[in-house]
Protein backbone atom coordinates (compact mmCIF):
# COMPACT_ATOMS: atom_id res chain seq x y z
CA UNK A 1 0.00 0.00 0.00
CA UNK A 2 1.45 3.31 -1.11
CA UNK A 3 1.81 5.80 1.66
CA UNK A 4 -0.80 8.46 0.43
CA UNK A 5 -3.48 5.25 0.51
CA UNK A 6 -2.29 4.61 4.30
CA UNK A 7 -2.17 8.13 5.39
CA UNK A 8 -5.94 8.39 3.56
CA UNK A 9 -6.87 5.53 5.87
CA UNK A 10 -5.20 6.70 8.81
CA UNK A 11 -7.48 9.75 8.60
CA UNK A 12 -10.67 7.77 8.60
CA UNK A 13 -9.53 6.16 11.92
CA UNK A 14 -8.34 9.50 13.13
CA UNK A 15 -12.14 10.64 12.74
CA UNK A 16 -13.45 7.26 13.65
CA UNK A 17 -11.76 8.17 17.25
CA UNK A 18 -13.01 11.51 17.35
CA UNK A 19 -16.65 10.50 17.01
CA UNK A 20 -15.86 7.18 19.42
CA UNK A 21 -14.36 9.86 21.99
CA UNK A 22 -17.45 12.14 21.37
CA UNK A 23 -20.07 8.80 21.96
CA UNK A 24 -18.25 7.79 25.30
CA UNK A 25 -19.22 11.09 26.68
CA UNK A 26 -22.83 10.06 27.25
CA UNK A 27 -24.14 6.86 28.99
CA UNK A 28 -26.35 6.44 26.30
CA UNK A 29 -24.34 5.90 23.10
CA UNK A 30 -21.28 4.75 25.26
CA UNK A 31 -21.17 1.28 24.05
CA UNK A 32 -21.37 2.62 20.26
CA UNK A 33 -18.59 5.16 20.98
CA UNK A 34 -16.57 1.96 22.23
CA UNK A 35 -17.26 -0.14 18.96
CA UNK A 36 -16.42 2.59 17.04
CA UNK A 37 -13.03 3.44 18.84
CA UNK A 38 -12.08 -0.39 18.42
CA UNK A 39 -12.93 -0.65 14.87
CA UNK A 40 -10.62 2.59 14.28
CA UNK A 41 -8.07 0.98 16.25
CA UNK A 42 -8.64 -2.28 14.24
CA UNK A 43 -7.76 -0.26 11.01
CA UNK A 44 -5.36 1.35 12.19
CA UNK A 45 -3.39 -1.96 13.21
CA UNK A 46 -4.17 -3.56 9.67
CA UNK A 47 -3.17 -0.43 7.94
CA UNK A 48 0.01 -0.46 9.51
CA UNK A 49 0.83 -4.02 9.10
CA UNK A 50 0.31 -3.27 5.19
CA UNK A 51 3.54 -1.17 5.19
CA UNK A 52 6.04 -2.15 3.40
CA UNK A 53 8.67 -1.28 5.28
CA UNK A 54 7.99 -3.89 8.19
CA UNK A 55 10.79 -6.44 7.48
CA UNK A 56 9.74 -9.09 10.04
CA UNK A 57 6.06 -10.46 10.62
CA UNK A 58 6.64 -13.40 12.90
CA UNK A 59 7.82 -10.69 16.05
CA UNK A 60 4.99 -8.74 15.23
CA UNK A 61 2.83 -11.98 15.36
CA UNK A 62 4.88 -13.32 18.70
CA UNK A 63 4.02 -10.55 20.55
CA UNK A 64 0.36 -9.89 19.55
CA UNK A 65 -0.57 -13.22 20.44
CA UNK A 66 0.95 -12.93 23.59
CA UNK A 67 -0.15 -9.84 24.60
CA UNK A 68 -3.92 -10.51 23.66
CA UNK A 69 -3.22 -14.10 25.77
CA UNK A 70 -2.08 -11.76 28.82
CA UNK A 71 -4.71 -8.86 28.29
CA UNK A 72 -7.52 -11.46 27.72
CA UNK A 73 -6.88 -13.54 30.83
CA UNK A 74 -6.27 -10.24 33.09
CA UNK A 75 -9.69 -8.63 31.73
CA UNK A 76 -11.41 -11.20 32.21
CA UNK A 77 -9.87 -11.92 35.90
CA UNK A 78 -10.11 -8.42 36.98
CA UNK A 79 -12.61 -7.14 39.45
CA UNK A 80 -14.62 -3.60 38.72
CA UNK A 81 -12.76 -2.50 42.02
CA UNK A 82 -9.33 -2.80 40.57
CA UNK A 83 -9.72 -1.31 37.43
CA UNK A 84 -7.75 1.77 38.07
CA UNK A 85 -4.92 -0.51 39.09
CA UNK A 86 -5.19 -2.40 35.81
CA UNK A 87 -5.71 0.67 34.11
CA UNK A 88 -1.77 2.00 35.92
CA UNK A 89 -0.84 -1.14 34.53
CA UNK A 90 -1.90 -0.19 30.51
CA UNK A 91 -0.63 3.28 31.36
CA UNK A 92 3.07 2.00 32.38
CA UNK A 93 3.15 -0.68 29.53
CA UNK A 94 2.08 2.55 26.89
CA UNK A 95 4.90 4.24 28.82
CA UNK A 96 7.76 1.72 28.09
CA UNK A 97 6.20 0.25 24.76
CA UNK A 98 7.20 4.36 23.81
CA UNK A 99 10.35 4.15 25.40
CA UNK A 100 11.18 1.22 23.33
CA UNK A 101 10.29 2.09 20.08
CA UNK A 102 11.74 5.61 20.75
CA UNK A 103 15.04 4.17 21.68
CA UNK A 104 14.66 1.66 18.46
CA UNK A 105 14.31 4.49 16.25
CA UNK A 106 17.92 5.49 17.22
CA UNK A 107 18.56 3.13 15.10
CA UNK A 108 18.00 4.60 11.75
CA UNK A 109 20.54 6.10 9.45
CA UNK A 110 19.81 10.15 9.12
CA UNK A 111 17.91 10.88 11.96
CA UNK A 112 17.49 15.06 11.74
CA UNK A 113 17.73 17.02 15.11
CA UNK A 114 14.07 17.26 15.43
CA UNK A 115 13.88 13.45 15.20
CA UNK A 116 16.08 13.15 17.42
CA UNK A 117 14.71 15.11 20.27
CA UNK A 118 11.31 13.77 19.91
CA UNK A 119 12.88 10.32 20.05
CA UNK A 120 14.83 11.35 23.68
CA UNK A 121 11.24 13.14 24.53
CA UNK A 122 10.06 9.18 24.09
CA UNK A 123 12.32 7.82 26.04
CA UNK A 124 12.34 10.00 29.20
CA UNK A 125 8.20 10.74 28.92
CA UNK A 126 7.94 6.75 28.54
CA UNK A 127 10.24 6.00 30.81
CA UNK A 128 8.66 7.97 33.81
CA UNK A 129 5.06 7.19 32.67
CA UNK A 130 6.46 3.34 33.21
CA UNK A 131 7.92 3.57 36.90
CA UNK A 132 5.60 6.47 37.66
CA UNK A 133 2.85 3.99 37.15
CA UNK A 134 4.53 0.89 38.32
CA UNK A 135 4.57 2.57 41.43
CA UNK A 136 0.88 4.01 42.09
CA UNK A 137 -0.41 0.56 40.41
CA UNK A 138 1.87 -0.49 44.08
CA UNK A 139 0.28 1.87 46.47
CA UNK A 140 -2.84 1.37 44.96
CA UNK A 141 -3.27 -2.23 45.11
CA UNK A 142 -1.25 -2.10 48.64
CA UNK A 143 1.54 -4.14 47.71
CA UNK A 144 3.90 -1.45 49.04
CA UNK A 145 2.20 1.33 51.65
CA UNK A 146 0.55 3.60 50.25
CA UNK A 147 1.28 6.64 52.53
CA UNK A 148 3.10 9.94 50.97
CA UNK A 149 6.57 9.85 51.15
CA UNK A 150 7.91 13.18 52.21
CA UNK A 151 11.01 14.22 53.18
CA UNK A 152 12.85 17.17 53.54
CA UNK A 153 14.80 18.43 50.91
CA UNK A 154 12.83 16.74 48.17
CA UNK A 155 12.20 19.30 45.73
CA UNK A 156 15.78 20.24 45.57
CA UNK A 157 16.40 16.87 45.06
CA UNK A 158 13.30 16.23 42.50
CA UNK A 159 15.44 19.71 40.89
CA UNK A 160 18.21 18.41 40.84
CA UNK A 161 17.70 15.55 39.24
CA UNK A 162 15.27 17.53 36.29
CA UNK A 163 18.18 19.73 35.51
CA UNK A 164 20.78 16.47 35.50
CA UNK A 165 18.05 15.24 32.60
CA UNK A 166 18.38 18.22 30.54
CA UNK A 167 22.03 18.35 30.62
CA UNK A 168 22.22 15.09 29.22
CA UNK A 169 19.70 15.50 26.93
CA UNK A 170 21.44 18.39 25.98
CA UNK A 171 24.71 16.28 25.55
CA UNK A 172 23.42 13.63 23.91
CA UNK A 173 21.80 16.15 21.09
CA UNK A 174 25.28 17.55 20.70
CA UNK A 175 26.32 13.77 19.15
CA UNK A 176 23.23 10.98 19.38
CA UNK A 177 24.45 7.98 18.86
CA UNK A 178 23.16 4.49 20.49
CA UNK A 179 26.27 3.92 22.04
CA UNK A 180 26.28 7.27 23.97
CA UNK A 181 26.83 7.12 27.33
CA UNK A 182 24.50 9.94 27.91
CA UNK A 183 21.30 7.77 26.45
CA UNK A 184 21.39 5.10 29.62
CA UNK A 185 22.19 8.12 32.02
CA UNK A 186 18.43 9.73 30.47
CA UNK A 187 16.72 6.53 30.38
CA UNK A 188 17.84 6.33 34.04
CA UNK A 189 17.35 9.79 35.15
CA UNK A 190 13.61 9.55 33.44
CA UNK A 191 13.03 6.14 35.34
CA UNK A 192 13.91 8.04 38.93
CA UNK A 193 11.88 10.61 38.19
CA UNK A 194 8.92 8.97 37.49
CA UNK A 195 9.55 7.21 41.14
CA UNK A 196 10.09 10.55 42.57
CA UNK A 197 7.17 11.80 41.32
CA UNK A 198 4.67 9.46 42.57
CA UNK A 199 6.84 8.72 45.88
CA UNK A 200 4.80 12.25 47.59
CA UNK A 201 1.64 11.65 46.82
CA UNK A 202 -1.00 9.43 49.05
CA UNK A 203 -2.76 6.62 47.78
CA UNK A 204 -6.32 8.55 48.44
CA UNK A 205 -4.68 10.79 45.78
CA UNK A 206 -3.75 7.60 43.17
CA UNK A 207 -6.68 7.76 40.62
CA UNK A 208 -5.58 11.32 40.16
CA UNK A 209 -2.48 9.91 39.30
CA UNK A 210 -3.48 7.47 37.19
CA UNK A 211 -5.21 9.85 35.21
CA UNK A 212 -2.24 12.12 34.46
CA UNK A 213 0.07 9.11 33.70
CA UNK A 214 -2.80 8.35 31.03
CA UNK A 215 -2.07 11.67 29.46
CA UNK A 216 1.93 10.94 30.15
CA UNK A 217 1.60 7.53 27.91
CA UNK A 218 -0.25 9.79 25.33
CA UNK A 219 2.49 12.47 24.96
CA UNK A 220 4.77 9.76 24.92
CA UNK A 221 3.07 7.74 21.74
CA UNK A 222 2.61 11.04 20.20
CA UNK A 223 6.78 11.93 20.69
CA UNK A 224 7.10 8.28 19.43
CA UNK A 225 4.65 8.83 16.32
CA UNK A 226 7.03 11.66 15.33
CA UNK A 227 10.35 9.59 16.11
CA UNK A 228 9.00 7.01 13.43
CA UNK A 229 7.08 9.21 11.42
CA UNK A 230 3.86 7.25 12.01
CA UNK A 231 0.58 10.06 11.57
CA UNK A 232 -2.35 7.80 13.44
CA UNK A 233 0.26 7.69 16.75
CA UNK A 234 0.80 11.50 16.61
CA UNK A 235 -2.93 11.73 16.56
CA UNK A 236 -3.69 8.91 18.62
CA UNK A 237 -1.49 9.88 21.66
CA UNK A 238 -2.48 13.65 21.35
CA UNK A 239 -5.72 12.59 21.98
CA UNK A 240 -4.90 10.20 24.88
CA UNK A 241 -2.97 13.31 26.54
CA UNK A 242 -5.85 15.74 25.92
CA UNK A 243 -8.24 13.04 27.30
CA UNK A 244 -6.26 12.45 30.44
CA UNK A 245 -5.47 15.91 31.11
CA UNK A 246 -8.90 17.32 31.02
CA UNK A 247 -9.90 14.14 33.49
CA UNK A 248 -7.65 15.19 35.49
CA UNK A 249 -8.71 18.29 35.81
CA UNK A 250 -12.21 16.89 35.85
CA UNK A 251 -11.14 14.82 39.13
CA UNK A 252 -9.21 17.88 40.62
CA UNK A 253 -12.18 20.15 40.57
CA UNK A 254 -14.67 17.40 41.71
CA UNK A 255 -12.06 17.05 45.10
CA UNK A 256 -11.88 21.01 44.92
CA UNK A 257 -8.07 20.71 44.95
CA UNK A 258 -5.64 22.16 42.70
CA UNK A 259 -3.22 19.64 40.43
CA UNK A 260 -0.52 21.17 42.26
CA UNK A 261 -1.95 20.50 45.53
CA UNK A 262 -2.79 17.18 44.49
CA UNK A 263 0.81 15.89 42.98
CA UNK A 264 2.92 18.56 45.75
CA UNK A 265 1.11 18.95 48.99
CA UNK A 266 1.74 15.22 50.35
CA UNK A 267 -2.47 15.05 50.93
CA UNK A 268 -2.30 11.95 53.86
CA UNK A 269 0.57 12.97 55.12
CA UNK A 270 -1.10 14.76 57.55
CA UNK A 271 -2.90 13.66 60.32
CA UNK A 272 -6.42 15.28 60.73
CA UNK A 273 -6.83 18.19 63.09
CA UNK A 274 -11.21 18.06 64.48
CA UNK A 275 -11.77 14.40 66.69
CA UNK A 276 -15.18 12.95 65.81
CA UNK A 277 -16.86 11.57 68.47
CA UNK A 278 -20.99 11.25 69.36
CA UNK A 279 -23.62 8.56 69.67
CA UNK A 280 -24.78 6.50 67.00
CA UNK A 281 -28.03 5.24 66.08
CA UNK A 282 -28.11 2.26 64.13
CA UNK A 283 -30.88 0.66 62.75
CA UNK A 284 -32.01 -2.98 61.47
CA UNK A 285 -33.64 -4.36 57.93
CA UNK A 286 -37.00 -4.36 59.84
CA UNK A 287 -36.94 -0.41 60.80
CA UNK A 288 -35.41 0.00 57.80
CA UNK A 289 -38.43 -1.05 55.52
CA UNK A 290 -40.89 0.31 57.54
CA UNK A 291 -39.32 3.89 56.91
CA UNK A 292 -38.68 3.21 53.38
CA UNK A 293 -42.42 2.47 52.73
CA UNK A 294 -43.82 5.45 54.00
CA UNK A 295 -41.57 7.59 52.37
CA UNK A 296 -42.63 9.77 49.18
CA UNK A 297 -38.67 10.80 47.72
CA UNK A 298 -36.04 8.36 48.13
CA UNK A 299 -32.29 9.33 46.83
CA UNK A 300 -29.88 6.52 46.79
CA UNK A 301 -26.23 7.75 47.15
CA UNK A 302 -24.05 5.01 46.04
CA UNK A 303 -20.22 4.51 46.84
CA UNK A 304 -16.80 2.60 46.31
CA UNK A 305 -18.63 0.16 48.86
CA UNK A 306 -21.59 -0.60 46.54
CA UNK A 307 -18.87 -1.66 44.23
CA UNK A 308 -17.43 -3.92 46.76
CA UNK A 309 -20.40 -5.53 47.53
CA UNK A 310 -21.63 -5.60 43.96
CA UNK A 311 -25.19 -4.18 45.10
CA UNK A 312 -26.27 -2.46 42.39
CA UNK A 313 -28.74 -4.96 40.82
CA UNK A 314 -30.52 -5.48 44.08
CA UNK A 315 -30.25 -2.07 44.77
CA UNK A 316 -32.16 -1.40 41.31
CA UNK A 317 -34.57 -4.07 42.39
CA UNK A 318 -35.12 -1.56 45.58
CA UNK A 319 -35.65 1.40 43.48
CA UNK A 320 -38.17 -0.43 41.48
CA UNK A 321 -40.88 -1.57 44.62
CA UNK A 322 -39.72 1.63 46.30
CA UNK A 323 -41.62 3.15 42.62
CA UNK A 324 -44.91 0.75 42.65
CA UNK A 325 -44.94 1.84 46.15
CA UNK A 326 -45.56 5.49 44.92
CA UNK A 327 -41.85 6.85 46.13
CA UNK A 328 -39.89 9.19 43.62
CA UNK A 329 -36.48 7.58 43.35
CA UNK A 330 -33.61 8.90 41.94
CA UNK A 331 -29.99 7.79 42.38
CA UNK A 332 -27.56 10.49 43.34
CA UNK A 333 -23.81 10.26 41.47
CA UNK A 334 -20.66 12.28 43.04
CA UNK A 335 -18.49 12.80 40.15
CA UNK A 336 -15.49 10.83 42.32
CA UNK A 337 -17.65 8.51 43.88
CA UNK A 338 -16.03 4.93 43.76
CA UNK A 339 -12.60 4.70 42.28
CA UNK A 340 -12.48 5.87 39.04
CA UNK A 341 -14.53 8.26 37.05
CA UNK A 342 -18.04 7.19 36.15
CA UNK A 343 -17.37 4.33 37.98
CA UNK A 344 -21.17 4.69 39.49
CA UNK A 345 -22.78 5.21 36.13
CA UNK A 346 -21.25 1.96 34.78
CA UNK A 347 -22.30 -0.10 37.78
CA UNK A 348 -26.26 1.46 37.83
CA UNK A 349 -26.08 0.75 33.82
CA UNK A 350 -24.98 -2.98 34.31
CA UNK A 351 -28.04 -3.39 36.28
CA UNK A 352 -30.57 -1.56 33.90
CA UNK A 353 -31.15 1.76 36.41
CA UNK A 354 -33.28 4.14 33.69
CA UNK A 355 -30.84 7.18 32.82
CA UNK A 356 -32.93 9.33 33.75
CA UNK A 357 -32.90 8.66 37.36
CA UNK A 358 -28.79 9.38 37.81
CA UNK A 359 -28.70 12.40 39.11
CA UNK A 360 -25.81 14.51 39.27
CA UNK A 361 -24.47 16.18 42.41
CA UNK A 362 -24.82 19.82 41.19
CA UNK A 363 -28.58 18.95 40.05
CA UNK A 364 -29.43 16.60 43.68
CA UNK A 365 -28.33 18.70 46.28
CA UNK A 366 -30.38 22.19 45.89
CA UNK A 367 -33.22 19.04 46.16
CA UNK A 368 -31.96 17.03 49.14
CA UNK A 369 -33.76 18.98 51.90
CA UNK A 370 -37.07 17.42 49.92
CA UNK A 371 -35.75 13.58 50.22
CA UNK A 372 -37.45 11.36 52.77
CA UNK A 373 -35.03 9.27 52.91
CA UNK A 374 -31.48 9.54 51.45
CA UNK A 375 -29.66 5.38 51.30
CA UNK A 376 -26.01 6.14 51.39
CA UNK A 377 -24.79 2.52 49.82
CA UNK A 378 -20.96 2.31 51.20
CA UNK A 379 -20.14 6.01 50.25
CA UNK A 380 -18.40 7.67 52.68
CA UNK A 381 -16.21 10.81 51.86
CA UNK A 382 -18.40 11.81 49.27
CA UNK A 383 -21.05 12.03 51.82
CA UNK A 384 -18.59 13.79 54.62
CA UNK A 385 -20.04 17.02 55.96
CA UNK A 386 -16.46 17.85 57.14
CA UNK A 387 -15.53 18.71 53.47
CA UNK A 388 -18.19 21.58 54.27
CA UNK A 389 -17.80 22.53 57.71
CA UNK A 390 -14.60 21.45 59.09
CA UNK A 391 -11.73 24.18 57.77
CA UNK A 392 -9.20 21.72 59.75
CA UNK A 393 -10.01 18.76 57.57
CA UNK A 394 -7.98 17.31 55.01
CA UNK A 395 -10.87 16.98 52.74
CA UNK A 396 -12.31 20.69 53.61
CA UNK A 397 -13.53 22.24 50.59
CA UNK A 398 -14.50 19.49 48.37
CA UNK A 399 -17.87 19.43 47.17
CA UNK A 400 -19.98 16.44 48.88
CA UNK A 401 -23.26 15.52 48.04
CA UNK A 402 -25.34 16.63 51.37
CA UNK A 403 -27.15 13.89 52.18
CA UNK A 404 -27.34 15.12 56.21
CA UNK A 405 -29.87 17.73 54.51
CA UNK A 406 -32.24 14.81 53.77
CA UNK A 407 -35.28 14.25 56.23
CA UNK A 408 -33.67 10.70 57.40
CA UNK A 409 -30.02 9.23 55.88
CA UNK A 410 -29.55 5.53 55.99
CA UNK A 411 -25.92 4.69 55.92
CA UNK A 412 -25.07 0.85 54.65
CA UNK A 413 -21.59 -0.28 55.31
CA UNK A 414 -19.94 -2.86 58.15
CA UNK A 415 -17.74 -0.62 60.20
CA UNK A 416 -17.34 2.34 61.36
CA UNK A 417 -14.10 2.48 59.15
CA UNK A 418 -12.93 5.50 57.68
CA UNK A 419 -13.31 5.98 53.88
CA UNK A 420 -10.57 6.16 51.01
CA UNK A 421 -9.16 9.35 52.24
CA UNK A 422 -8.96 8.03 55.74
CA UNK A 423 -11.04 10.98 57.19
CA UNK A 424 -13.56 10.71 60.10
CA UNK A 425 -17.27 10.92 59.29
CA UNK A 426 -19.61 13.30 61.37
CA UNK A 427 -22.31 12.19 59.62
CA UNK A 428 -22.55 8.81 61.24
CA UNK A 429 -23.30 10.49 64.43
CA UNK A 430 -25.92 13.26 62.81
CA UNK A 431 -29.40 13.68 64.94
CA UNK A 432 -31.58 11.94 61.44
CA UNK A 433 -28.95 9.70 60.70
CA UNK A 434 -29.31 5.69 61.22
CA UNK A 435 -26.54 3.32 60.44
CA UNK A 436 -28.13 0.25 58.95
CA UNK A 437 -24.52 -1.79 59.46
CA UNK A 438 -23.56 -5.06 57.52
CA UNK A 439 -22.50 -5.67 53.62
CA UNK A 440 -24.75 -3.58 51.76
CA UNK A 441 -25.73 -6.21 49.11
CA UNK A 442 -26.96 -7.90 52.18
CA UNK A 443 -29.29 -5.35 54.18
CA UNK A 444 -30.50 -4.23 50.56
CA UNK A 445 -31.53 -7.89 49.66
CA UNK A 446 -32.98 -7.92 53.11
CA UNK A 447 -35.33 -4.47 53.09
CA UNK A 448 -36.30 -6.04 49.57
CA UNK A 449 -37.58 -9.56 51.35
CA UNK A 450 -39.35 -7.41 53.48
CA UNK A 451 -41.01 -5.55 50.67
CA UNK A 452 -42.05 -8.54 49.05
CA UNK A 453 -43.38 -9.83 52.39
P1 LIG B 1 -14.99 5.76 50.35
O1 LIG B 1 -13.74 5.09 49.99
O2 LIG B 1 -14.92 7.07 51.00
O3 LIG B 1 -15.86 4.82 51.33
C1 LIG B 1 -16.29 3.57 50.93
C2 LIG B 1 -16.99 2.93 52.10
O4 LIG B 1 -17.57 1.73 51.63
C3 LIG B 1 -16.07 2.57 53.23
O5 LIG B 1 -16.19 3.50 54.30
C4 LIG B 1 -16.49 1.14 53.63
O6 LIG B 1 -16.85 1.11 54.99
C5 LIG B 1 -17.70 0.88 52.75
N1 LIG B 1 -17.76 -0.51 52.25
C6 LIG B 1 -16.76 -1.25 51.75
N2 LIG B 1 -17.20 -2.46 51.43
C7 LIG B 1 -18.51 -2.50 51.75
C8 LIG B 1 -19.52 -3.48 51.64
N3 LIG B 1 -19.27 -4.73 51.16
N4 LIG B 1 -20.78 -3.17 52.05
C9 LIG B 1 -21.04 -1.95 52.56
N5 LIG B 1 -20.12 -0.97 52.66
C10 LIG B 1 -18.87 -1.25 52.26
O7 LIG B 1 -15.87 5.81 49.01
P2 LIG B 1 -16.58 7.03 48.29
O8 LIG B 1 -17.14 6.43 47.05
O9 LIG B 1 -17.50 7.73 49.24
O10 LIG B 1 -15.43 8.04 47.96
C11 LIG B 1 -14.45 7.80 46.95
C12 LIG B 1 -13.07 8.21 47.44
O11 LIG B 1 -12.11 7.93 46.43
C13 LIG B 1 -12.97 9.72 47.72
O12 LIG B 1 -12.06 9.93 48.75
C14 LIG B 1 -12.43 10.24 46.41
O13 LIG B 1 -11.79 11.49 46.54
C15 LIG B 1 -11.45 9.15 46.09
N6 LIG B 1 -11.14 9.24 44.67
C16 LIG B 1 -12.00 8.76 43.76
C17 LIG B 1 -11.76 8.97 42.43
C18 LIG B 1 -12.70 8.57 41.36
O14 LIG B 1 -12.39 8.81 40.22
N7 LIG B 1 -13.83 7.97 41.69
C19 LIG B 1 -10.56 9.64 41.98
C20 LIG B 1 -9.73 10.12 43.05
C21 LIG B 1 -10.01 9.88 44.34
P3 LIG B 1 -16.77 -0.27 55.82
O15 LIG B 1 -15.40 -0.77 55.66
O16 LIG B 1 -17.14 0.15 57.21
O17 LIG B 1 -17.80 -1.18 55.22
Amino acid sequence: MSPVVINLWYVGAAALFIFGLKQLGSPATAVRGNLLSSIAMLIAIVVTLLNREILNFQWIAGAAVIGAIVGAITAQRVAMTSMPEMVALFNGSGGIASLLVGWAALYNAGNTTFTDITILLSIIIGGMTFSGSILAWGKLSEVMNSAAVVFGAQRFVNGAIVIALIACAVLFCMEPSVDSPYLYAILGLALLIGVMAVLPIGGADMPVVISLLNSYSGLAACAAGFAINNNILIVAGSMVGAAGIILTNIMCRAMNRSLANVLFSGFGAAKQATKVEGEVKPINTEDAYLILEAAQSVSFVPGYGMAVAQAQHVVRELGELLEKNGAEVTYAIHPVAGRMPGHMNVLLAEANVPYDQLIEMEDINPRMDMVDVAVVIGANDVVNPAARNDENSPIYGMPIINVDHARTVFVLKRSMASGFSGVDNPLFFGENTRMLFGDAKQSIAAVVAEFKG
